[in-house]
């Protein structure tokens, strides 16, 4: 079972021509479920808000009716739970746990693996669940017909309720994110400062939260505050050594790296967050950006959440120490490296 974050609410997501649909899909099936559409399906690129809808759909639901047996997972734990019921012989207790809710909300379904019954499992959880009118939330990076490898009874089973794609936010919807994420953390974003971040990044509310993240860490690094100026200097480094012609290795490249390795967000990263499935991938992040840039031990900090220089000192010998002490470690971490590319330093 995942967390929700209160933050993931319906209140807090800002709607635009990019994502009206599967906003008014996602809320009427709030408002009905096992009802309105069956199942819903949320496709979309990476950061464009599907797990927010995901989880505003369950605080929805539960504050309505607190009584709902909901199960939200992610669909890596899906698979991860029916492998290990599956090892253990415990597959009553898995179908048991699957089967008897009241909402199936999955996060990432196209990571469904066709391997080891995982497909064949979740097409019967499927159909026990659509015969029963109970409902379905599912998202994914494509739609069903486009993700690779996904069994042909499953895209159709897919395709049986509401497919609805979310695509990236034009200028004036991530004014209103920025602005939104401002009002949440906080923080008073000059307007200027609001109109520079959502013309430099538009690809998606992720970036745009990284970029606010990292204005907001130099602001805080510096002891200065936010403007104009100010983020020029915070995204021009960033960005500027991001840049595709540059040939040196960017805290992009790294990030790249280790989010997908680890499987995390580049927001947890530039979180205050110290769960140890974040701390680890954000030292090594730090670690590896240590060695293969020249960004210094403050700017370091700075990109990871507005942590200080003895942090980043901290986690760069917490790496060095665990990978001389712990072998697999070591070349796990040396194998990251190795996947950053060969640019020069
Ligand atoms: P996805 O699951 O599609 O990769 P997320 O739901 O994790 O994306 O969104 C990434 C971040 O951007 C989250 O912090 C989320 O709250 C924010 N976000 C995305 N779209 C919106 C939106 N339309 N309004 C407000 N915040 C958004
Ligand atoms: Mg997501």
């Amino acid at each position: 079972q995942m967390v929700i974050s209160p933050d993931y609410s319906f209140e807090n997501f800002i709607t635009g021509p990019n994502n009206q649909l599967a906003y008014a899909a996602s809320v009427a099936v709030a408002n009905q479920p096992g009802t309105a559409y069956n199942p819903l399906f949320i496709h979309g690129g990476v950061g464009l808000g599907k797990t927010h809808l995901l989880q505003a759909i369950c605080q929805q639901i539960l504050s309505a009716n607190p009584d709902t047996n909901i199960l939200y997972v992610s669909c890596d734990a899906f698979m991860n739970q029916f492998l290990e019921c599956v090892q253990s012989g415990q597959m009553n207790e898995f179908r048991h746990r699957y089967r008897h809710v009241d909402v199936l909300v999955i996060d990432d379904i196209h990571f469904l693996a066709k391997r080891d019954r995982t497909q064949e499992e979740f097409f019967h959880t499927f159909n026990e669940l659509y015969q029963s009118n109970k409902q379905i939330v599912l998202s994914s990076d494509a739609a069903p017909s486009e993700i690779p490898d996904l069994e042909d009874r499953l895209v159709s089973r897919f395709q049986w309720g509401l497919v609805t794609q979310v695509t990236k936010p034009g200028f004036e919807t991530r004014v209103a994110i920025l602005k939104a994420k401002a009002r949440l953390r906080g923080i008073e974003l000059p307007e200027d400062v609001i109109n520079y971040i959502a013309s430099k990044i538009d690809s998606n509310a992720r970036e745009l939260e990284g970029a606010f993240t990292t204005v907001q860490g130099h602001a805080a690094l510096q002891d200065q505050p936010i403007t104009l100026k100010l983020a020029q200097t915070a995204l021009g480094d960033t960005l500027a050594a991001s840049g595709p012609k540059s040939n040196q290795v960017t805290l992009q490249n790294i990030i790249d790296v280790v989010t997908e390795f680890y499987n995390v967000r580049l927001s947890d990263l530039q979180s205050r967050r110290r769960h140890k499935s974040v701390t680890e991938p954000r030292q090594v992040c730090m670690f590896l950006a240590r060695k293969r840039t020249r960004f210094s031990l403050e700017e370091i900090g700075g990109y990871f959440g507005g942590r200080d220089h003895t942090t980043v000192m901290h986690s760069i010998r917490t790496i060095d120490d665990r990978m001389k002490k712990d072998e697999n470690f070591g070349i796990q971490v040396n194998q990251l490296d190795a996947q950053i590319g060969n640019a020069p330093a």
